[in-house]
């Protein structure tokens, strides 16, 4: 029997939803947005764009992880007032990620869907709590964690009752330290092919680099994965958080304007090769 029964594929995919999106076999949904809300204005700013600009769920960091105990570490409570502006101003759901149990029940009644992080995936305390809350939740592969290992942890939030689980696929560590983390974009499918979750990318976090954010992307839609979190600012330059790795508002248009075009040749190509 398979250690995962609520979480693994059995012919049937569970659909998400999350305001009036829905993350299902045949929908790539883009989830934007600054690594942190550093101000109003800029949440704001980002907001607009990226919803002229198509994307689905606006993303930003309230309370963040750092490295240093030295470097800004979020906006708090402040940070999801303006995120909560923000979406009502642009119609975006919101999302933003939960760091501890304490902060469940606040961030649940605020936002529109929460993130359990990479560094959290292993929190069980925090996934049971999430669990109870029937939220629709990002679970964000852990960096050191095995394909089985984030599936249990999805199991811990379904085992809960809350089945609302989008799983993330964020990079991973290995030998090789050339870029921030390894996408293990085949380990991506074959979370897809375990789980009846809808499955994700970050390639934001995945590698650190803004440059190489598009064709990881294009690589998601490719592959048949459900959709992509990507960070995007203002002026990447003067990022509190993330600033190598983040889209400015043009290049996050182009990636839009890419992302469209394949999608309408999608079919033409899967079918020529035989998907
Ligand atoms: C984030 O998405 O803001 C983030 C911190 O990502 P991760 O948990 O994957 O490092
Ligand atoms: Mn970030």
């Amino acid at each position: 029997m398979t250690r995962y029964p609520l979480s693994s594929y059995k012919g049937e995919r569970a659909e998400v939803c999350v305001g009036n999106i829905s993350f299902r076999e045949d929908s790539f949904v883009t989830i934007a947005g600054p690594c942190s809300v550093e101000s109003r204005d800029q949440i704001l700013k980002t907001a607009e764009t990226v919803s002229m600009l198509g994307a689905s769920i606006l993303r930003g960091g309230t309370y963040k992880y750092r490295k240093s105990p030295y470097t800004f570490s979020g906006l708090k409570e402040k940070g999801v007032d303006y995120l909560v502006e923000a979406s009502r101003k642009s119609s975006l759901p919101v999302v933003t990620e939960v760091m501890s149990v304490d902060k469940i029940d606040y961030l649940a009644s605020k936002v529109d869907m929460l993130q359990i992080g990479s560094r959290n995936m292993h929190n069980t305390p925090l996934l049971k709590k999430v669990g109870k809350t029937k939220k629709p939740v990002i679970l964000k592969r852990g960096y050191m964690a095995t394909i089985e290992e984030t599936l249990l942890a999805a199991e811990h939030i379904a085992k809960e009752g809350n089945e609302n689980i989008v799983l993330c696929e964020r990079g991973i560590r290995c030998f090789d330290n050339s870029l921030r983390f390894t996408l293990d974009l085949a380990g991506a499918i074959l979370l897809k092919e375990n789980s009846k979750f809808p499955v994700i990318i970050d390639p934001s976090h995945a590698t650190g680099r803004s440059n190489l954010v598009k064709p990881l992307c294009l690589a998601a839609l490719a592959a048949g994965l459900n959709g992509i979190m990507v960070e995007v600012h203002p002026e990447p330059r003067k990022a509190l958080s993330d600033s190598e790795q983040s889209l400015t508002f043009d290049e996050f248009a182009d990636l839009m304007d890419s992302l469209s075009i394949f999608s309408k040749n999608k079919n033409k190509i899967t079918q020529k090769f035989g998907d």
